[in-house]
């Protein structure tokens, strides 16, 4: 059994099913789901509604200082994000915030204050943290880390479908563009860029839906934990 306290990570890069598996993993485990995209997507859209200049590092200092995350329940798998009280739960979902997120989220100041609320948010623990750099940063000390990843091309086919289910018809090309310009930018940016920790489990999911990646965490969390107990005897 894994220790109801425990942090589970899961790093990768944009459109590898973090979100999906993240959120299956969190209701199997009966553990807190932290999605920190979420969060570098509602400091870029507060920053972009004011118009902050991210050159200028006095008017972000203050201008981060207004900002107020939270996150709400809402009914058994959702969850809501509230900017200074303001549901923006559908305004963060998009491609265009997707972008504006990745460059704010190279900004220290902003590393900074989200950091520091999601190592706030993990204190009590129970959690599963998905992100850039959750075991490599914030969770170093985490009791399971997963590196999720998968094709370019293939995260390109699964977003377009998404985007096309909800009526949005995006051209394929024009989506792999993005996800490559996001990878890029987020492994090599200078602080915390995206990679795996050391001591995380690659998971490829190019050729896996979801249950077989959940199945897999699942064992090798199960695993994880038996090796563990054994060295503790
Ligand atoms: O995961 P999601 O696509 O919502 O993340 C949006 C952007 O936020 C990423 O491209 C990345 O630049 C940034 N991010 C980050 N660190 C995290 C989570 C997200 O830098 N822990």
């Amino acid at each position: 059994m894994l220790d109801p306290k425990a942090i589970v990570t899961i790093d990768g890069p944009s459109g590898s099913g973090k979100s999906t598996i993240s959120r299956g993993l969190a209701a199997k485990l009966h553990f807190t789901y932290l999605d920190t995209g979420a969060m570098y997507r509602a400091v870029g859209l507060a920053l972009e509604r004011q118009a902050i200049d991210l050159a200028d590092p006095e008017s972000l200092a203050k201008c981060l200082a207004t900002i107020e995350l939270a996150f709400s329940p809402n009914g058994d798998d959702d969850v809501l994000v509230l900017l200074n009280g303001e549901d923006i739960s559908q305004a963060i979902r998009t491609s265009e915030m997707g972008l504006v997120a990745s460059r704010v989220s190279a900004q220290p100041l902003v590393r900074e204050k989200l950091t520091a609320l999601q190592r706030q948010l993990g204190e009590k623990g129970g959690l599963v943290a998905e992100g850039r750099d959750m075991g490599t940063v914030v969770f170093p000390k985490a009791a399971c880390k997963f590196f999720l990843s998968a094709s370019a091309e293939e995260r390109a086919r699964r977003r377009q479908k998404q985007l096309a289910e909800k009526g949005q018809l995006v051209n394929y090309q024009e989506i792999l563009a993005q996800i490559s310009k996001r990878d890029h930018d987020d492994a090599n940016r200078a602080l915390a860029p995206l990679k795996p920790a050391a001591d995380a489990i690659m998971v490829d999911s190019s050729s896996m839906d979801p249950d077989a990646v959940l199945a897999f965490m699942l064992d090798s969390i199960a695993k994880k934990q038996a090796k563990g107990g054994r060295h503790g005897e």
